[in-house]
């Protein structure tokens, strides 16, 4: 092991138009999680970089569809994402996003780069335009008839119906998507990158590779042997990093490219962030860097093809040492891929249940070599039979024995019995046996062995019978409970990776710092005899029939599986921005007001605001006089269903503070013209 070795680990930026979701997680976030903390528990050199991918046709697609402006869709997905990873312990150095200025100076100056050394090719072609938004249309942006099945509403990239692929000039009567328009054929111009033209290095750099997923290289052998062809690398929208050139108004750097250039972006961001500006340089641009990127299998041609090229092109950077891609984590059989937008969402599962019973249940599934499938019932079992039954069952008899029998404090350890040393050298070999299986990135053998090394503890408590030698040999028992509560630490250093919130639970009931939470610790005794023990806690509550019975049934019916709208996601009672501004609140100033006749409580008033007039009824006339109101500035709810209150109409309703009996009307504060907004 070498350590003077850096790693730069990245997870695949997810797309900000979607909630994250348990797939997402056992794919491509909690894999290098459990790899980071692995290395920093060897005392490796490591960073970890993510962020949010902000830009694209969807997410414009999904602004206009809203109507709501695309930093606000961003936002919405890019909060409650990071939200979600750190709820799951996924402990990112940081979590960026690629609409920060610093990215888009980074992908801009990529970009001028490999333009400057003539590699980009420039092509006039024919394309949509649409005179009435006076733009170019993105395939995305248009819509028509599919040539191929006569489908009314295919894309401008793909029919629905039948699946072909298609472009926006082979749809018949095209239209816009936004507007209706019919667009025009227009010549337009375009980059394209040159991806043929690293054909034969790319080759040569994936045949040098060692310890690649299979997987991973089966895919990559299959695109290289169908020829790689130029890639369009300009797009003509609005939301996006801006080609830095002249001429070209309209156009921005197609979100592929500019994406991954996020990773060294979000880099360069985090030592800014920590006041060593240039010290990005000594990863990205180090040779004794390991640039690991985890990803689903989705996303294996950008990582191990398409961006390891761009990097080739740029010259400056390292290229990836190792894409531990996984395949995919099903729920019922059905994919869950994001672009589906199905699954059990992390923020609902994490109200649930703990950060650390869903990461050891998708860790011992892990899609590795091939899909796998996540069950409610699987998550009960491996709570109920393995986490509690197993680890904690093993730390819980060991503190409550301690706490019995020896004051709460730990026992002192005389010469080690050859039980003992067994028992510690099991330990050590386990560790080693763990470096190989992280290195080679088999994390669900990884979790079988840490677990091997807990069955192997409540093995030694049942062969060592300490509650016989508490009555006949009482140093015996304490050598004993002391050997325990030492394979108690060694276990919070090696499930740290998988259960980072278990490791540090068993630090405060052996009441130690992490100080010793070292790899090398494992099988070593590192406790103090004589020092109390911390408060003991259940580890892993069991999880009834009845819940999983329920999320079963929620599973079945889609409820849980659908990717609710935020509102729906929110705690009761918790509201959106986009929600208060469904309510219209205007100033309005009363120029006329009369009671109701017959009712003892309605007043009805007129009401000015802005350009027009209303008309509202309110049962405020126990509280005011008529003559009271005239003249004031008062706010009111302006788009209320209309309705009739005692045969009077009323359009709106004035906003008052009612307590015990007391009323009184919101009022302006000062002057400000009628119909302004209240917000
Ligand atoms: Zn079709």
């Amino acid at each position: 092991m070498n350590k003077n070795r850096k790693y730069l680990v990245t997870a695949a930026l997810p797309y900000a138009n979607n909630f994250i979701h348990i797939g997402h997680i056992a794919g491509a976030y909690l894999p290098p999680d459990i790899f980071v903390r692995y290395k920093r528990l060897i005392g490796e050199d490591v960073i970890f970089i993510s962020g949010s991918d902000e830009h694209g046709t969807a997410i414009e697609m999904a602004s206009i569809t809203e109507k709501i402006s695309p930093r606000e869709i961003i936002d919405r997905y890019h909060f409650a994402n990071q939200k979600a990873f750190k709820d799951l312990g996924i402990n990112f150095d940081i979590y960026s996003r690629t609409s920060n200025k610093i990215h888009h100076e980074t992908a801009q100056e990529f970009f001028l780069n490999i333009f400057n050394k003539n590699i980009l090719i420039e092509k006039t072609e024919k394309q949509l335009f649409s005179e009435k938004e006076n733009r170019f249309l993105a395939d995305r942006f248009v819509t028509g008839t599919c040539p191929v099945c006569g489908y009314e509403e295919a894309r401008g990239d793909e029919c629905p119906n039948c699946g072909s692929n298609l472009s926006p000039l082979e749809l018949i009567n095209p239209r816009s998507k936004i507007t209706g328009d019919i667009p025009l054929v227009k010549e337009s111009t375009h980059f394209y990158f040159p991806l043929g033209d690293f054909q034969n290095d790319l080759s040569d750099w994936l045949n040098g590779k060692k310890g690649w997923k299979q997987n991973v290289i089966n895919y990559c052998k299959g695109w290289l042997k169908a020829g790689l062809r130029d890639r369009a690398i300009s797009r003509d929208l609005d939301w996006g990093v801006k080609i830095p050139l002249k001429g070209y108004d309209g156009k921005v750097i197609y979100v592929w490219f500019e994406a991954p250039i996020g990773y060294i972006s979000a880099t360069k961001e985090l030592f800014i962030e920590r006041n060593e500006p240039e010290k990005w340089k000594d990863y990205w641009q180090n040779k004794d860097t390991k640039l690991i990127h985890f990803i689903g299998k989705d996303n294996i041609v950008f990582h191990s093809i398409i961006f390891p090229a761009m990097l080739m092109a740029h010259g400056d950077y390292i290229l990836p040492d190792n894409v531990p891609a996984n395949e995919f984590m099903n729920i019922g059989g059905e994919k869950l891929s994001k672009s589906k937008g199905n699954g059990i969402l992390v923020k609902d599962i994490t109200e649930k249940f703990s950060p650390d019973v869903i990461r050891y249940t998708l860790s011992s599934n892990f899609p590795e070599t091939k899909d796998s499938e996540f069950t409610w019932k699987d998550l009960q079992v491996k709570n109920n039979s393995e986490l509690a039954g197993i680890l904690g069952n093993f730390v819980n008899r060991t503190v409550v024995f301690a706490k019995n029998k020896f004051d709460n404090k730990i026992p002192d350890l005389n010469k080690l019995s050859p039980a003992d040393e067994v028992i510690f050298n099991y330990f050590k070999s386990q560790s080693g046996k763990l470096d190989e299986l992280y290195d080679s990135f088999r994390f669900r053998e990884a979790l079988h062995n840490t677990m091997d090394c807990a069955r192997a503890a409540n093995k030694y408590f049942n062969d060592n019978e300490p509650w016989k030698s508490v009555k006949t040999d009482p140093e015996k028992c304490g050598s004993v409970i002391r050997v325990c509560l030492e394979l108690c630490h060694s276990i919070a250093i090696l499930i740290n990776p998988f259960l980072p919130f278990t490791s540090e639970k068993i630090l405060r009931i052996l009441n130690v710092t992490d100080k010793d939470l070292k790899w090398q610790n494992i099988g070593k005794t590192v406790l103090v005899t004589g020092n109390s023990l911390g408060e003991n806690m259940i580890l892993f509550p069991q999880i009834e029939d009845s819940e999983i019975q329920k999320l079963e049934q929620q599973l079945e019916d889609g409820e849980s599986v659908k990717s609710a709208p935020t509102h729906k996601a929110l705690p009761q009672g918790i509201i959106t921005v986009e929600d208060f501004k469904k309510v219209s609140l205007k100033v309005a100033r009363v120029i006329e007001c009369v009671p109701v006749p017959k009712s003892k409580k309605l007043l009805k008033l007129k009401l000015k605001i802005g350009d027009s007039e209303k008309q509202i009824v309110s049962g405020i006339s126990e509280y005011y006089k008529p003559d009271e109101l005239i003249g004031k500035l008062i706010v009111v709810v302006n788009n209320l269903v209309p309705s009739k209150l005692m045969g009077v109409d009323s359009d709106g309703m004035l906003l008052a503070a009612k307590l015990n009996g007391e009323l009184r009307i919101v009022t302006i504060d000062g002057d400000i013209e009628t119909g302004a907004d209240v917000n």
